[in-house]
């Protein structure tokens, strides 16, 4: 059952990521009606909501944009630094959107930041530590109340952490996509045609993260159930 469920997650990621290098691709050949080049599309949009102190920078690499909340910094990648195709410009006015998160202090974007430091270590040792559960629940105790469950218990907490750290991550990632498109909207840097070409791309990039929720998601069910048995 459950390798039916990581096998159809697999099959789902390869599909959403083709679709997703797929729009970019096609996009990035469509100049936007106005002209404006994301570089300038980033400034004008942080400028309306009175955002200041972040700068547009180059970064190497394919579909690799970010916005670095610590150095003030929007990263463009090659297909994306100062450029005016729809693509760019999409892409440009999503990483502005995080900027604009990260200025106004919205929650979940601090909640995001405050649990990042501890989702590699949490998803990785969480669930070596439901393993060493089960196996004091196995070898050592031939039981399934004793503190083999308990350990299990700590292992499945931790693995949760991640699970709550990939959903509040897709909560970021809509809202910055939600804000991108509307400033390419109220902004006036598309026409109506190619607003819905951004909006497309904006989802597929966003269903991205879908995925890597349902796959922790997945996993941790797996792990309820390895740990089996009920206190007693
Ligand atoms: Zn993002």
């Amino acid at each position: 059952m459950f390798y039916i469920l990581m096998i159809v997650i697999f099959v789902a990621s390869m599909i959403i990521q083709g679709r997703l290098r797929r729009l970019a691709s096609k996009y990035s050949n469509i100049p936007v009606a106005s002209g404006i080049t994301s570089n300038q599309a980033v400034l004008q949009m942080l400028d309306s909501y009175d955002v200041t102190g972040v700068v547009v920078k180059h970064t190497g690499g394919d579909l690799t944009d970010n916005y670095n909340s610590r150095e003030g910094t929007i990263n463009l990648s090659d297909t994306t630094y100062n450029r005016n195709s729809i693509t760019a410009v999409a892409i440009a006015a999503h990483e502005a959107g995080h900027a604009v998160q990260d200025s106004q202090g919205m929650g979940a974007y601090r909640v995001r930041q405050f649990l990042a430091p501890a989702v590699n270590i949490c998803s990785r040792l969480g669930v070596y530590v439901v393993l060493l559960g089960v196996v004091i629940s196995y070898v050592v105790e031939k039981d399934f109340g004793g503190i083999g469950y308990h350990v299990s218990t700590v292992g499945i907490v931790m693995y949760s952490v991640a699970v709550i750290f990939y959903a509040v991550t897709l909560w970021i990632e809509r809202d910055a996509s939600r804000r991108g498109w509307k400033a390419m909207q109220e902004l006036q840097w598309v026409s109506d045609d190619q607003l819905r070409a951004a909006k497309k791309l904006l989802w597929a990039a966003g269903d991205t993260y879908a995925i890597a929720l349902a796959s922790s998601a997945a996993t941790l069910l797996r792990l309820l159930a390895m740990r089996g048995g009920r206190r007693r």
